[in-house]
C-alpha cells in the first residue's frame, strides 16, 4: 500500500457518510451552475417529486430529498449535507408550491441527511422533525463526534486529492483516469460546499420519534413512516406512501455501491429489512442516493450481497478464522463484478465501502453469537 493510498483510506473512513457514489457517468453529466443546485426534480406522482442528487461517482455524496404537497401543507424527506444545499432544494420546491412546510422526516441520523434541517426550522415557524428514536440519542453523541472527525479531516483529504491531480496521479498511486478526474472534482465540489458553514452549521434534533412506525393522513394521502429494521443504521426509515405505492429507503439502498459503516450498519440483519422493503410492492423506489429505480431488482441483489457476507462470515468464524484470515477465504468477486464492473471509482469504493467494513461487521456479528 502507498502512502496515498494509507491516506486515502485512514481519511475516508472518517468521512463516514460523505463517502459513496451517485449516478451518473463522466459523459453525461456537466457540472451544474451552481454546486448546490446539483439536482433534478422529477414528479412521481401528484403532489410526489424526488429530488435526485447529479453528483459523479466519488467519496463524497449528498442526500436525495422527496417533496410530499398534501393539500395544506408540504413533508419532505431528507435535508443535505450543508445548509447552502438545502437553500437550494427550498427554493425548487417554492417553484412548485407555496404551501408550508409542516414536517420533515429523517430516514436516518447521517450528516448528508440532516445538516440542512436548520433551513427548514428558520422558514417554517412549528416545523416538526421526524426520526427513529436512536438517531435522536446518537446525533449529540456520537454523531458531534463523527461531524468533527469529518471538519477536522476533510481539508487534509481535499488538498491531498488536489495535489494528486496535478500530478496526474490517483488515491491508489497510479496514472489518473478521466473518470477518477471527474470524480475527485465532484468531491472537491461537496466538500467545499459542507466546509464552507462547517462551523455554523447547527444540529436541528428530532422533535418526533419513532421506533416501528407513525401513521400521517394528510387528505386522502396516507404516508407510512416505517423502521423495518435495522440495516445501514440502527435508526433507518422508510417513508411510504401505499396509495402511490413509493418507498423512499434512505441509505438502506444506496446506488451503484452500498453503503456500509463498520460498527453502525447491521449486516447480519440487512437482507431481512430489504426482504420487508421489497414486501412493500412499490413501484417507484427513491434510494438514499443514486436514481429512482422502478423495479425491485436492485434490493434483490443488495439482499444477495448481505446474504453473502453474512453466510461466508459465519461460516468463517464458525472455522475458528480470524478477521484477516476471514478476509482472505471470503469471496466476494462476482459482487464486485456486479457491483462495480470495470469502473475504477466504483470498485475502490466497493473495497471500501463493501469488502473491508461489511466484512468487518459481519464478522464482530458472526463471533458474539459464537
Ligand atoms: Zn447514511
Amino acid at each position: 500500500m502507498t502512502g496515498n493510498r494509507a491516506i486515502f483510506l485512514a481519511l475516508a473512513f472518517g468521512l463516514i457518510e460523505f463517502a459513496a457514489f451517485s449516478v451518473h457517468s463522466a459523459a453525461q453529466v456537466q457540472p451544474a451552475e451552481s454546486p448546490a443546485r446539483n439536482f433534478d426534480v422529477q414528479k412521481l406522482a401528484e403532489g410526489v417529486y424526488a429530488v435526485i442528487r447529479k453528483d459523479l461517482p466519488g467519496l463524497m455524496v449528498d442526500a436525495n430529498n422527496v417533496f410530499i404537497i398534501n393539500d395544506d401543507d408540504v413533508i419532505v424527506v431528507d435535508a443535505n449535507g450543508a445548509p447552502a444545499i438545502t437553500t437550494e432544494v427550498l427554493a425548487a420546491l417554492r417553484k412548485l408550491t407555496s404551501k408550508p412546510v409542516r414536517y420533515v422526516i429523517n430516514t436516518h441520523y447521517h450528516d448528508d441527511h440532516i445538516r440542512g434541517n436548520q433551513v427548514y426550522r428558520d422558514a417554517f415557524p412549528g416545523v416538526e422533525f421526524i426520526a427513529h428514536a436512536f438517531a435522536r440519542d446518537y446525533l449529540p453523541n456520537q454523531g458531534a463526534i463523527n461531524r468533527k472527525g469529518f471538519l477536522e479531516g476533510a481539508p487534509q483529504f481535499r488538498d491531498t486529492i488536489k495535489e494528486l491531480m496535478g500530478k496526474n496521479k490517483n488515491l491508489g498511486g497510479g496514472d489518473l483516469t478521466p473518470e477518477e478526474r471527474a470524480s475527485y472534482e465532484s468531491d472537491i465540489r461537496l466538500i467545499d460546499l459542507v466546509l464552507g458553514e462547517g462551523a455554523q452549521a447547527q444540529t436541528v434534533l428530532p422533535t418526533i420519534t419513532v421506533e416501528d412506525r407513525l401513521t400521517l393522513h394528510r387528505g386522502n394521502r396516507v404516508i407510512e413512516i416505517l423502521h423495518l429494521g435495522k440495516g445501514h443504521t440502527a435508526a433507518d426509515l422508510v417513508v411510504h406512501l401505499p396509495r402511490e405505492k413509493i418507498a423512499v429507503t434512505g441509505d438502506l439502498v444506496v446506488w451503484p455501491v452500498p453503503l456500509v459503516g463498520n460498527p453502525q450498519s447491521h449486516v447480519g440483519a440487512w437482507a431481512a429489512t430489504l426482504e420487508k422493503l421489497r414486501a412493500l410492492q412499490p413501484g417507484l423506489i427513491v434510494p438514499g442516493h443514486g436514481p429512482v429505480m422502478r423495479d425491485d431488482s436492485y434490493l434483490r441483489q443488495l439482499a444477495e450481497l448481505f446474504t453473502s457476507i453474512k453466510q461466508q462470515t459465519a461460516a468463517a468464524a464458525a472455522r475458528g478464522e480470524t478477521l484477516e484470515q476471514a478476509r482472505k477465504s471470503i469471496n466476494l468477486d462476482e459482487f464486485r463484478e456486479r457491483f462495480a464492473g470495470e469502473s475504477s471509482v466504483r470498485r475502490v469504493s466497493f473495497g471500501m465501502y463493501v469488502a473491508g467494513p461489511a466484512v468487518a461487521a459481519a464478522y464482530a456479528e458472526a463471533s458474539a453469537k459464537q
